[in-house]
């Protein structure tokens, strides 16, 4: 190549590069999720126009971490779009009700919510799975699952139905056992027990014997006061302790069996994600990343202070579930699992992936963070 053809080169390839940033091809480095395609992938026709989107949530308007993360989520959507996308929040019942913000998303009412899974057990029962599996996997697993496992595909394609994207949004880290009015020294003070708690542990509680209740967050208070139910859980010791429990119930039992480690979710109406520039996409997903890793950050940092307050100061009963009732309760678990994917087909298969790959994972876990918590902290 002489001078004169090399100086050419340089300035057809300057402007070939010039060209592919101003059509804003995205350089997707490794591990990137794969971007959902649509008709409107041109980013630079729709550069500077503006958006604005509702999100609905399940949590009550003022709840601590799991509304602050939507709120946050919504203030970094802001910044990283210099305004460009922007996003009002409504708590459960300021739009609509908790459990109807799948429904309303999907159909476009709002564009965003924000909840977990589990609440759209009865109209998809393979949804459970992406939130909390009885005795499942913790935080640190369901992440590697989702993010590096195929899980997060799975789940996209359990939402496809419905016109929705799922995300995940934060997790709560291990919660506790729950709150009882009496000692819980046996399989049998199962039995007749009136217990708030939703999902697969509350079927698991059903099977034991007791009552599972579901109460809407803001009556757990009153109706375990009055006596309409013996017990409940309800997160970890930061929210638990906010709730007040320890004054009516003396007990706090661990672990959380029934919830290891419950993640959280964005789920997005898709036909109002495409209408999005790539970049505003993206800067969905960065911000949904963010709320996931600070939520978990912020239950383990405030779960422990509030842990000891309980003890402390409030003198409560803390106590571990005795070694034979954790074991019962693994059996039910297995046996509602098995039950609830005879019966559905795309359950079986998120329950298959979610075994598999956890059965991947364990011997590594077995010899790295099993042996660190046992003799080593
Ligand atoms: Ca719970």
């Amino acid at each position: 190549m002489n001078k004169e053809s090399r100086r050419t080169f340089l300035k057809q390839s300057i402007k070939a590069a010039t060209a592919s940033v101003a059509l804003g091809t995205p350089l997707l480095g490794i591990g990137c999720a794969k971007p959902e395609t649509g008709p409107n992938d041109a980013p630079a026709v729709h550069a500077r126009k503006k958006f604005r989107w509702r999100m609905l949530t399940t949590w009550p308007p003022t709840l601590f971490v799991l509304q602050d993360g939507p709120k946050l989520f919504v203030e970094w959507v802001k910044k990283m779009s210099e305004g460009r996308l922007e996003i009002q929040v409504y708590g459960a019942d300021e739009l609509v009700p908790a459990l109807e913000t799948f429904g309303a998303v999907s159909q476009g009412t709002a564009e965003i919510g924000h909840g977990a899974s589990y609440y759209w057990a009865g109209k998809i029962p393979a949804a459970q799975f992406f939130s909390a599996v009885p005795f499942g996997m913790n935080p640190q697993q369901i992440n590697a699952w989702l993010i590096s496992g195929g899980g997060l595909d799975l789940w996209k394609e359990v939402y496809a139905p419905f016109n929705l994207l799922p995300l995940p949004g934060g997790n709560t880290g291990i919660q506790m056992g729950g709150w009882f009015n009496r000692p819980i020294n046996s399989v049998a003070d199962l039995k007749g027990l009136k217990m708030r708690i939703p999902g697969l542990g509350g079927k698991v509680i059903s099977k034991a014997g007791g009552t599972a209740v579901l109460t809407a967050g803001g009556e757990i208070y009153t109706n375990l006061e009055r006596g309409v139910i013996d017990a409940t859980e309800w997160i970890g010791p930061y929210h638990d302790y906010l709730m007040g429990f320890y004054k009516i119930a003396r007990y706090y039992y661990y672990p959380g069996w029934h919830e290891p480690g419950t993640n959280l979710e964005f789920f997005i109406n898709k036909s109002a994600f495409l209408k999005l520039p790539i970049d505003l996409q993206q800067i969905i997903r960065n911000a949904s990343a963010q709320v996931h890793h600070w939520m978990l950050c912020e239950f383990e940092s405030k779960n422990n202070l509030y842990l000891q307050k309980l003890v402390t100061e409030e003198n409560i009963a803390l106590r571990q579930f005795p070694a034979d009732v954790l074991e019962k309760l693994r059996t039910y678990s297995a046996e509602v699992v098995e039950e609830i994917t005879a019966d559905d087909v795309l359950s079986r298969k998120v329950y298959d992936a979610y075994t598999s790959f956890r059965s991947q994972i364990t011997p590594w876990s077995d010899i790295s963070e099993k042996v660190y918590y046992r003799n080593l902290l």
